[in-house]
């Protein structure tokens, strides 16, 4: 076929980033650095818009992926890409696709309950992100276990979803059902909602752990099925050590702090920023 003669007029990548993760845990299959490690990002095309802006489209994770090939070339395998790494590459591609990169942002300040609107700078939360240094994401249970874990990828990121949704849904039920009548309905209801947060919850640690090391001989374990039936039999205390070690490589990435001064009683507060393509690409009206 031809070369499309107006190829040349196609748009340019227009922001380099650097992973939070450094292609830490990735294969040449999934993504392609550059030489200095870096990941070029396009702007996204009226298509991409309109995806982005499709709520039962972002839904399911299909047109979000179709989204971050298309802005992100290099990425072959985006069912694996981090956390972190997700939500710096959102940073990204917000600033190629805005000639501002600013995003508009709404708090509720908790002093008087006003609504203040403000504008976050994408290029300073890129410049303040928190790298995943090499020893970073290993825990020890008791002194006899090393654990190495790894954030949450995009399907794990789906999993997560998931779960908020299942646990918003169990305080609705709690919240709607009468206390007084039928009693054992809801109970019954409430526990197996339970049950299906806690199975999510231990899919999302086990597909965390990378492997475990036993500390006194050196062996390591990578064996997923072994991992999973340990992860089966231990102490919550033990399962909370490795949550909270993901938990912790789950928050590097795009500086999330913010420090919010109110536009109505000038109170001051420290919030966070949350990096999710729904609440950060979508069109207010
Ligand atoms: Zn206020």
């Amino acid at each position: 076929m031809a070369q499309n003669p107006l190829q040349s007029y196609f748009r340019q990548p227009s922001v380099y980033i650097t992973l939070p993760t450094q292609g830490k845990w990735y294969t040449s299959q999934d993504v392609t650095l550059s030489a200095n490690n870096e990941l070029a990002i396009y702007g996204l095309t009226a298509r991409d818009d309109v995806l982005l802006n499709t709520p039962d489209a972002m839904l399911n994770g299909e047109a979000l992926k179709k989204v971050i090939r298309n802005c992100v070339p290099d990425i072959h395998n985006v069912d694996a890409l981090m956390m972190p790494d997700l939500e710096t590459i959102f940073v990204g591609m917000k600033i190629a696709s805005s000639s501002d990169g600013v995003v508009d942002i709404h708090k509720t300040c908790p002093k008087c309950g006003h609504v203040c609107d403000f504008e976050l700078q994408c290029q300073p939360a890129l410049d303040n992100q928190v790298i995943i240094e090499p020893n970073d994401g290993v825990c020890e249970i008791d002194g006899k276990l090393r654990v190495f874990v790894k954030p949450y990828n995009f399907r794990q990121r789906g999993i997560f979803i998931q779960k908020e949704f299942e646990e918003e849904k169990m305080l609705k039920t709690y919240d709607i059902t009468n206390p007084q009548s039928n009693e054992f309905a809801r109970a019954d209801v409430m526990s197996q909602a339970i049950d299906r947060i806690s199975s999510l919850t231990f899919q999302l640690v086990a597909g965390s752990i990378d492997c475990v090391e036993v500390i006194d001989s050196g062996q390591l374990v990578k064996d997923q099925e072994s991992i999973t039936e340990w992860l089966m039999n231990i102490s919550s205390t033990q399962a909370e050590t490795v949550i909270n070690a993901v938990d912790l490589l789950n928050k590097c990435g795009p500086d999330k702090s913010l420090t919010v001064t109110c536009t109505s009683c000038a109170h001051e507060w420290q919030d966070s920023v949350t990096y999710d393509p729904i609440s950060f690409f979508a069109k207010r009206s």
